[in-house]
């Protein structure tokens, strides 16, 4: 039975529930009263349920689109205004004792390397993204209790947060391991990691059960329950995601917000991101034999269903996309997005290799400098801001800012700090005069008048070499 106070997977991410909100959608997806009236609920900015959210992605209707649209970009720009902030992922270590379907790090493809970084590689590595400028990392790894037990993932985390090079710093560790116990997430809080990541793939049971035929993985329930786990052992912020293309895009979407509703109901804040994965071409994977692949049409509107569902979480798409679909995803309600991503393991010191153990194909392939630029020009704020989880807004606290929409006094400063930094440290001729006007530009847009002369007087001292300001 539904149940969103649940703590048992199937009770909150109830199949019957999910089914009975498609077929709600359906039989009212023609009908304009139902259509207008979660509009105007839209309209209020405070989010929508998971079966309101499903009516309007059934909704086929051009104008009722145009609406859709137009009320993912002003629910962007209310809530996080015209900032986008940056990071990379960190692979550490391609062994895996799963057997995932779509993913080749599964463990009977015996022909990519394995390989798991030392801690004077993974220095290495994190050496090589300050140089590009990244102060925010996502680190990956395959599941696999020996090789990369939770000793391990600690010891990387203590080591990326010390590798201090020139005026660079990694600032915010995010995790993207495996679904793990009450105790290990514990450790994890207590190695200062920002948001704890894990995608659920499928929200359907059964699919899920096939997609992820043997090792710890299979277990839907463990899986499922991850982040109940995460927050138990003190982890506030927690990020969602589905993998595209793997089963029927309504369904997950209605179950992912679900999830999203769960957490809300049972710890009093919803996740702190979503990311939209769609699956990539990789090694012994073929997307085409996975027949649920989503157009970008569909895609995109997903993202702006979210936005509209969800305004207060962060939204996030990674380089499996291309710039052109960034782009418009930028605009539709993503707020974070990676540069110049690799993707497999010991990737940024050696960039040139035969890239076999990469775990999937990046699209957008631009680097840093680049994607920067781009970003400017295209009317954003690229932002290297950590500073909520440095100063303890996490959870709750970093949603109540959002709700009383002081970005504009808070968020927006900081990332004009660090791009600043950015500019400095980093960038291209080109890409600092572009950002040195956006800054002039933006100033003005600080509503408080001590937070526009503390930013004004932090960006002089910037200039003269100093670093690291946050409000
Ligand atoms: N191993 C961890 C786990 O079990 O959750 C997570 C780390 S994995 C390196 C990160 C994510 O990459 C997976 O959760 C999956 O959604 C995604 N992924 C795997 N294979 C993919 C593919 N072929 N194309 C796109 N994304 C893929």
């Amino acid at each position: 039975m539904y149940d969103p106070k649940s703590l048992k997977a199937e009770e909150f991410i109830d199949h019957q529930e999910v089914l009975d909100s498609l077929a709600w959608a359906d039989a009212h997806k023609d009908d304009k009263e139902t259509i207008q009236a979660v509009l105007d609920k839209a309209r209020l900015h405070k989010g929508l349920s998971h079966r309101e959210a499903s009516l309007l992605l059934a909704c086929d209707d051009p104008d009722v689109n145009e609406q859709i649209y137009k009320l993912a970009k002003e629910i962007k720009q209310a809530y996080y205004g015209n900032r986008i902030v940056l990071f990379a992922p960190l692979y550490l270590s391609n062994y895996c004792v799963n057997g995932c379907v779509y993913c080749p790090y599964h463990y009977k493809n015996k022909h990519i390397p394995r390989i798991k970084l030392t801690q004077e590689q993974i220095a290495k590595e994190v050496t090589a993204l300050q140089d590009m400028g990244h102060k925010r990392l996502a680190i990956e790894t395959g599941e696999d209790p020996v090789n990369n037990p939770i000793e391990y993932i600690l010891d990387s985390i203590k080591t990326i947060y010390s590798v201090k090079h020139k005026n660079g710093a990694i600032r915010r560790v995010n995790v993207n391991i495996a679904a793990t116990t009450v105790e290990n997430y514990r450790k994890l809080k207590e190695a200062g990691i920002g948001t704890y990541i894990l995608f659920q793939e499928t929200y359907h049971k059964e699919s899920y059960e096939q997609l992820h035929p043997t090792g710890p993985k299979h277990n839907y329930a463990y899986h499922t329950e991850a982040m109940d786990r995460a927050m138990e052992g003190g982890i506030d912020d927690v990020g969602l995601g589905v993998l595209f293309g793997l089963e029927l895009y309504r369904y997950e979407f209605a179950a992912l917000l679900m999830h999203a509703e769960h957490l809300e109901a049972v710890h009093g804040v919803g996740p702190h991101t979503i990311s939209f994965p769609r699956i990539k071409h990789a090694d012994d994977i073929d997307p085409n034999a996975f027949d649920n692949s989503i157009s970008d049409e569909i895609f995109l509107k997903i993202i702006a269903c979210a936005r509209v569902a969800v305004p207060y979480t962060g939204m996030i798409i990674s380089t499996r996309e291309g710039a052109d679909v960034r782009a418009k995803a930028l605009e539709l309600g993503i707020s974070q997005i990676s540069g110049a991503s690799r993707t497999s393991v010991g990737g940024y010191c050696e960039p040139e290799r035969d890239d076999s153990s990469a775990q999937f194909d990046v699209s957008d392939k631009r680097t840093l400098d680049e994607v920067i630029c781009w970003l400017m020009k295209l009317g954003f704020v690229p932002s290297f801001c950590t500073a909520c989880y440095r100063e303890g807004r996490t959870g709750d606290r970093f949603m109540s800012l959002c709700k009383s929409n002081q970005i504009l006094n808070c968020c927006h400063p900081n990332a004009l700090m660090t791009l600043k930094e950015f500019l400095e440290d980093y960038a291209s001729p080109v890409t600092k005069l572009i950002g040195n006007e956006l800054i002039k530009r933006e100033i003005p847009t600080i509503p408080n008048e001590k937070i526009r002369a503390f930013v004004e007087k932090n960006l002089a001292k910037i200039e003269q070499g100093e670093r690291d300001f946050r409000i």
